[in-house]
């Protein structure tokens, strides 16, 4: 059997650059996956501290206290999708690239054993924090295949990797390449989304692009036959070839 073709049982490893990345963007494949029984777990690189806690910041809050309301904030998202949560701490705004947050990384891949990952794409004009995480995260992958590198654990197989939508995706050159029906699991994604009020602004935003990527769900599914439908989807690009024994 491929890798792919094991790949939808999980473990499903998000790999987010702030703690709320993960929730707007990928809640819902990480439901679903959930529920079916797989393993998931975000792996946020920061709190979003400095960069996405602007209402925080505003009201007067001091950054140890900030972290903190976003890690329990982020914690609670997970508990909603049925995930686990790890949270490394490494700043952000900027998030620095670094041999030693690779290496953790690295040491997550491993511990982990991810069959998915899912991170950002590596275009993000308005936040060079969120292709930081996905570039780290890719050096991660490939670091933790390898046999001679020094880390705990198994070498990692070669788990396809997702890039989720990102906020402005003309301008990070994302193509919907994988539209993933969350209809069965979208309440749940919004419960999550509504877990991050420092960020209400997007729970909203986030809907709408749900419903309009359900809608070019339903047309490349079939003909567009002009029916009322409540279908409700997540938009991912593929980064690495698709490994089939059919094409589908
Ligand atoms: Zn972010």
């Amino acid at each position: 059997m491929t890798e792919n073709a094991r790949a939808g049982d999980g473990p499903v490893l998000v790999v987010s650059a702030h703690a709320g990345d993960f929730v707007w963007r990928a809640a819902g494949a990480m439901a679903l996956a959930a529920s079916r029984g797989a393993k998931v777990c975000a792996l946020c690189l920061s709190f979003g501290e400095r960069g996405e806690s602007a209402r925080a910041w505003r009201e007067g809050k001091k950054l140890d206290e900030i972290k903190a309301i976003r890690r329990q904030e982020a914690a609670k998202a997970a508990r909603v999708l049925g995930a686990e949560i790890e949270f490394l701490d490494a700043g952000d705004y900027p998030l620095r690239e670094s041999d030693e947050l690779v290496d953790r990384i690295v040491r997550c891949f491993r511990q982990i054993e991810p069959a998915i990952v899912i991170t950002h794409p590596l275009s993000d004009p308005y936040n060079p924090d969120h292709p930081a995480a996905a570039r780290m995260t890719l050096h991660a992958r490939v670091l933790a295949q390898a046999a001679g590198y020094d880390a705990p654990g198994e070498p990692l197989g070669a788990p396809p990797v997702f890039l989720f939508e990102p906020h402005q995706p003309e301008q990070c050159d994302f193509k919907p390449q994988v539209l993933l029906d969350i209809t069965e699991v979208f309440d749940t994604k919004r419960r999550a989304m509504e877990c991050l009020p420092a960020q209400q602004h997007m729970w909203d935003y986030y809907t709408e692009l749900a419903r309009r990527r359900g809608v070019q769900l339903r047309r490349n599914a079939g003909p567009n036959l002009g029916l009322p439908h409540d279908t409700m989807a997540e938009a991912y690009m593929r980064l690495y070839p698709q490994v089939t024994e059919v094409l589908r």
